[in-house]
């Protein structure tokens, strides 16, 4: 699978379109930047909906400044970012998926995680083109949606996102997935405005309703 430059990217003018982020939605992101982490003497304890916030060193109630877990996210992006698991049920969901609609992956890395990303999700069964982006991504949503007739969704576990996208590009129906269990009830939700999903096997049906 290649990385695709916005401008490049294939989007068929009639058809559904699903835009698709990784960390929490496909990968688990959060599980395996810990398992990371703890080889360098950093360890999780989940108690917000954040990332370096929750990182410390043992014994410690500090947790760590930004620049140490800063390092360690570039770092894993470099290392270890192909020792994330599959979200349960996603590859196959979106296989069926596939089949009516495109699928574009839109996610948020640094820009020398594009092997590791391009190969994890070769590696997965998420064989479609992928877009590695920076910042809020509704702007980048309402392009591509532009680009087709057919209805588009899109799917994120970050709530910035999805409210980015529905003022970027109101027509979009929006769903929130937060794949890590311990991340899950301390996420900031808008459910009645973005549809939120436990796991996949409600979303891939309510994806299939929604592009129909
Ligand atoms: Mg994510």
């Amino acid at each position: 699978m290649q990385p695709v430059a916005l401008e490049d990217l294939d989007i068929r003018p009639a058809a559904p379109l699903l835009i698709v982020d990784v960390d929490e939605v496909l990968a688990h992101f959060m599980a395996g930047f810990e398992r990371y982490a703890a080889r360098h003497g950093v360890e999780m304890r989940i108690d917000r909906f954040a990332l370096f916030q929750n990182m410390y060193r043992p014994g410690e109630t500090e947790p760590i400044d930004f620049e140490t877990g800063k390092k360690l996210f570039d770092d894993f992006f470099r290392h270890g970012a192909d020792d994330l698991d599959p979200v349960d049920g996603a590859a196959d969901a979106l296989a069926t998926l596939s089949q009516r609609a495109g699928v574009v992956i839109l996610t948020n890395a640094p820009a020398h995680a594009l092997e590791s990303r391009t190969g994890w999700l070769s590696k997965h069964g998420f064989d479609y083109p992928m877009i590695l982006h920076s910042g809020l991504k509704g702007p980048t949503i309402a392009g591509m949606a532009a680009r087709t007739n057919g209805p588009a969704a899109f799917i994120d576990d970050l709530l910035p996102n999805l409210e980015s996208s529905f003022e970027s590009a109101p027509a979009v129906a929006t769903f929130q997935i937060i794949a890590d269990h311990r991340l899950r009830p301390l996420a900031p939700t808008v459910p009645e405005r973005h549809a939120l999903h436990e796991d996949w096997t409600t979303l891939g049906p309510a994806l299939r309703l929604a592009i129909t």
